[in-house]
């Protein structure tokens, strides 16, 4: 029996909760069957006499059983569905053979021939795609993916169209009163390609994007064109919309029944004041939810290179807001202590202020000489970086001419500063590789 060519087999989804699944193997492609076994909450028992390193994980943690030893009959009792993908063809046929005469469905990881197979899968928003295309499994994947693309497109058929639909029926732009709800979502710094999974589910949902200063603005370029967008950063009569102003705009949508995303840089929680929304809402008696972003701190010097943590080098790094200056009174951040705290310290907002925290950190003792970078415009086409001693920091990027938004990095790793190739989207971004940074180097 060959499966592409004998059938075209009946697509099928099983409920596999609590159910007794039974993967024969412990290798690559059993690791990849039981996560997706796992999902399906199934009661995975795996036969195998050696485990791989991340199965042994998951026994040791309780979440699947394991029999170590090689298949013997009898493995199979109990058991609803089999995976049989075990190194040897010779166990996989004898697996198979052995569901076929207990009337079990078995499916084979090797591409022998068995009663069922596993189609490709993905799901987003209540969407579940399964595609099978004979043994072509990239073809499949692609057939999956370009499915859920489509079905992402498809806006009145998700969970949260549905809940404004529940609450009267109405379509887009009509929504019920009190079925709406807040998404507050980190688009991550700079491109596009850095908001999350669930970030983007979020934004495909929305009726409404509530959208900051900083978010990659080609997200809002993709949206449909029915979606409202409000600029925060931009106000008549200001430079930018007050905090109380825009928790007014989010709670008032949700009211009126909208699915609202507030769009923020990076992630919401971080210089973000994602929680001061989250308690606007509450307050409002608006259900509301936050999905965390990449934040700039983190994504930005590594846009350059320069890990916030190395092995040997920093046990960990300190994040802080430079937006004033450490002689203002106004400041509550003990510079002092950060200069003897032997972790990377990452800067944000610190452009203005970068001359007068480099001299109170020399001050406080950190070595003058301390490799230092600044990253500008992180994951942009405009990205540029200099690395120079913490002494001479704030003059190369004056020089340079770096302004913000940027990152600061003082601390060993800086001395990874390094140029990005010409790359201005995410999977052409690549490090040139190794070159340690020149002090004093303007990498723009
Ligand atoms: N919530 C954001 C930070 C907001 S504070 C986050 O998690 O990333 C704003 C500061 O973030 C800027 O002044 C700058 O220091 C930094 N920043 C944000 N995006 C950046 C980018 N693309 N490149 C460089 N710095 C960035």
């Amino acid at each position: 029996m060959d499966i592409s060519s004998t059938s075209q087999g009946y697509p099928l989804s099983l409920c596999l909760d609590g159910r007794r699944v039974v993967v024969v193997g412990a290798g690559a492609v059993a690791v990849r069957h039981v996560a997706g076994l796992r999902a399906a909450g199934a009661d995975v028992l795996v036969i195998a006499p050696r485990l791989s390193a991340s199965l042994a994980d998951l026994a040791a943690r309780g979440l699947i059983k394991v029999r170590q030893g090689n298949y013997r009959a009898g493995d199979l009792d109990g058991a609803w569905l089999v995976l049989a993908c075990a190194s040897q063809a010779a166990v996989n046929s004898a697996v198979t053979a052995d569901s076929e005469k207990l009337r079990l469905w078995c499916v084979r990881g090797d591409g022998g021939e068995a009663p069922a197979w596993v189609p490709a899968v993905g799901r987003a928003g209540g969407v579940t795609v399964a595609v099978s295309a004979g043994r072509d499994g990239r073809r499949a994947a692609a057939v999956r993916d370009a499915c859920l693309a489509a079905a992402a497109g498809i806006r009145d058929g998700l969970p949260l169209r549905k809940d404004v639909a529940a609450g009267g029926g109405r379509s887009h732009g009509e929504a019920a009163r009190g079925t709406g709800r807040v998404s507050i979502v980190g688009g991550g710094p700079g491109d596009p390609g850095l908001i999350t999974v669930a970030g983007l589910e979020r934004l495909r949902q929305a009726d409404v994007v509530v959208a900051d200063r900083l978010i990659a603005s080609e997200l809002l370029a993709r949206l449909p064109d029915d979606v409202h967008v409000i600029d925060a950063a931009k106000v008549p009569g200001g430079p930018a919309m007050r905090q109380e102003d825009i928790n007014a705009v989010l709670i008032q949508h949700a009211l009126e029944g909208r699915a609202v995303v507030r769009l923020k840089g990076g992630d919401p929680y971080v210089f973000g004041r994602g929680r001061e929304e989250v308690d606007a809402c509450l307050a409002a008696g608006i259900p509301v939810d936050t999905v965390p972003g990449v934040t700039s701190a983190v994504a930005v010097p590594a846009a350059a290179g320069i890990p916030v943590t190395h092995r040997g080098m920093t046990q960990g790094f300190s994040v802080v807001s430079g937006h004033v200056s450490p002689a203002d009174p106004r400041s509550t951040v003990n510079w002092r202590a950060l200069a003897r705290g032997g972790t990377t310290l990452v800067l944000l907002m610190a452009v203005e202020h970068v001359a007068e925290i480099a001299a109170e950190l020399i001050a406080a003792g950190l070595t003058a000489g301390t490799p230092s970078a600044c990253v500008a415009d992180g994951w942009t086409p405009q990205q540029r970086a200099v690395a120079a001693p913490l002494r001479e920091l704030a003059r190369a990027m004056r020089t340079a001419k770096l302004r913000n938004p940027a990152v600061i990095v003082i601390g060993e790793t800086a001395g990874y500063c390094s140029p990005a190739t010409a790359g201005t989207r995410l999977p052409l971004r690549a490090l040139v590789p190794a070159r340690p940074a020149p002090p004093g180097k303007d990498f723009s």
